[in-house]
């Protein structure tokens, strides 16, 4: 389902990041080392595993991966509906993490606005009662004011004139949009989405998008846990999730053809490795045996000549891998890598036997790399011969 749509962000996602999940300055929301684990009947169960992940001021960051991967957990973590078994979860200046359960509530309340797959308006109350009761909860505003925000809010979602009907009188779409004016009634800069439109036709679950897309515009922060990859690719960022981990966004850039388990059984087996500005990373005429992918920063490819000299062959960087040539001619490496000379480089990487079995397990992403391979090996020929 999702196979291929990194294809069209790659084109998007040309940000310099000096840390695998940073993007900038203005950090809202950041995970360190988030774990949970959960106790259950049949033991401990690690629902997210060990997640670091920063998220920006006005992003707008769709959560993907399959069922049970750990979405809602890690929204729970973020909202602190649930509190890590260990790592720290920072909002702004706060570290929701170390908050106790009535400090909780009223942050909360106040700065995070969520939106639920089921809407979960009270029934017995009216749309515009349904708006109020946050700003109520938290004592926001004067009671009079409440009203009138509310049928502003009402108003932005298009729900004005229902304002008095009870949650049953309107529609699952109409319903959501009231779940949104709701969850910006004490106005939050956050707002967590949690498969807002999995109940929708996909018409509403359009008009429900556009609204978050609007929101965003606005200044709010968004992150939404969604199915749907359409959507997934018109929003700032993805995150996929994978088996409770994050699977790099660079490494699922490099490798568009793979599912989400096989992504996630590469975030499993990759080793991640940092290399200082110009450090070697592949001799020319060593035994091949390793299969990189950049994640942060990038390298040149390079080939000695006996006379000393040498000739840049190649410039790569995040989403771009190296190493397949020798791999997959179970040889002697063409040419020699080595980390960028700006700001090094730090690399996820997979030893010749998971390359491998990869490669056998997804035969497009074989098609590819061996396509790549080619390309690159003519490449490096014709330089050398260029040079003689
Ligand atoms: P998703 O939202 O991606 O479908 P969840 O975050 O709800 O996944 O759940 C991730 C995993 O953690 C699932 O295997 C689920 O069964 C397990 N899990 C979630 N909550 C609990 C809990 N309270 N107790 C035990 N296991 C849980
Ligand atoms: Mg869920």
């Amino acid at each position: 389902m999702f196979k291929g749509w990194f294809r069209r962000r790659a084109t998007v996602t040309a940000t310099p990041s000096n840390s695998t999940y940073r993007h900038g300055n203005d950090t809202l929301i950041e995970l360190r080392n988030v774990t949970k684990v959960f106790e259950t009947a049949a033991g401990p169960f690690t629902a997210l595993d060990n997640i670091m992940l920063n998220v920006d001021r006005g992003e707008f960051v769709a959560i993907i991966g399959k069922s049970g991967s750990g979405k809602s957990t890690l929204m729970n973590m973020i909202s602190g509906i649930d509190r890590p078994t260990s790592g720290e979860v920072f909002i702004g200046d706060t570290a929701v993490h170390t908050l106790n359960e009535s400090e909780m509530a009223v942050w909360r309340g106040r700065n995070v606005g969520i939106v639920f797959q089921f809407f979960q308006l009270l029934p017995a109350l009216s749309l515009v009662e349904n708006v109020m009761l946050p700003m109520d909860f938290c004592n926001m505003f004067t009671p009079r004011e409440r009203r009138e925000r509310a049928m502003m809010l009402l108003d932005q979602v298009g729900m004005a004139d229902q304002a008095h009907k009870l949650p049953s009188a309107i529609s699952g779409g109409q319903q959501q949009r009231v779940a949104i004016a709701r969850a910006l009634a004490n106005d939050p800069p956050i707002i967590l989405a949690d498969e807002p439109t999995g109940n929708l036709d996909s018409k509403t679950a359009q008009q429900v998008f556009t609204l978050f897309e609007k929101l965003v515009d606005q200044g709010k922060t968004i992150l939404m846990v969604t199915h749907d990859s359409d959507m997934a690719r018109r929003v700032s960022r993805a995150v996929i999730i994978a088996d409770g981990r994050i699977v790099n966004e660079y490494v699922a850039q490099a490798l568009p053809a793979l599912t989400l388990d096989q992504l996630g059984w590469v975030m499993r087996h990759a080793d991640i490795r940092t290399y200082a500005p110009g450090a070697v990373i592949i001799e020319q005429g060593s035994q091949a045996d390793n299969f990189y992918i950049i994640t942060s920063g990038d390298v040149e490819v390079f080939i000695e000549h006996p006379d000393g000299g040498e000739i840049i062959v190649n410039h790569l960087s995040t989403g771009s891998y190296f190493g397949e040539i020798g791999l997959l001619r179970q040889g002697r490496r063409t040419a020699g890598v080595r980390a960028g000379f700006a700001t090094g480089c730090e690399v996820a990487v997979l030893d010749q036997h998971e390359f491998h079995t990869l490669l056998a397990e997804s035969e497009a992403t074989r098609n590819t790399i061996e396509r790549v391979a080619r390309e690159r090996h003519s490449q490096t020929q014709a330089a050398a011969h260029d040079d003689m």
